[in-house]
């Protein structure tokens, strides 16, 4: 088992605190002190990886610096894997943040997708427009926002 950096915390009831500890079995193709990545038991496309902390968070909004730079910085090399291993010529990284985004497991997690070009998958979403001045007051709530979680 590697060195654990962080706070150990985990969910009794949560299938990838189990998979972490080893006490459901998965395809892990990555473990470090932070970060666990396996194959996705229900692939999009074969090879479909997930890469979540090692520790049990529930919201992207609640992972800690730390841990979201540890997985940030295994995704380029998880990602060059995938390409190598798939044959896939790209990849959708993507993280279902909270159930009406499509998040099922609520232990965050990131999804490495293998893509190729014409596969049936498909990534369209209908984008809409801003009318006069409304991208200027949303940027303004933001700055706001950031300021105050700062
Ligand atoms: P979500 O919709 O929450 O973003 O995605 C959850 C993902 O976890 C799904 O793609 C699903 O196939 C995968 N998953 C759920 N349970 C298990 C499991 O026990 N083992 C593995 N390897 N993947 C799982
Ligand atoms: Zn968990």
């Amino acid at each position: 088992m590697p060195k654990q950096d962080f706070a150990m915390s985990r969910d009794a009831n949560c299938i990838f605190c189990k998979i972490v500890a080893k006490e459901i079995s998965a395809a892990v193709i990555h473990e470090d002190s932070a970060v666990v990545s396996f194959l996705d038991i229900g692939p999009l496309a074969e090879g479909h990886l997930l890469v979540i902390p090692r520790d049990h968070y529930g919201r992207l909004t609640d992972v800690s610096p730390d841990v979201c730079a540890r997985i940030g910085s295994v995704l380029p090399v998880l990602g060059r894997a995938l390409l190598t291993v798939t044959g896939a010529s790209a990849f959708n990284a993507l993280c279902n943040e909270g159930q009406a985004a499509g998040q099922l497991v609520s232990h965050v997690h990131f999804h490495l997708i293998p893509r190729r070009s014409g596969d049936a998958l498909g990534y369209r979403w209908n984008a809409g427009t801003y009318a006069e001045g409304r991208a200027a007051e949303l940027a303004a709530a933001y700055q706001r926002a950031l300021a105050q979680h700062h």
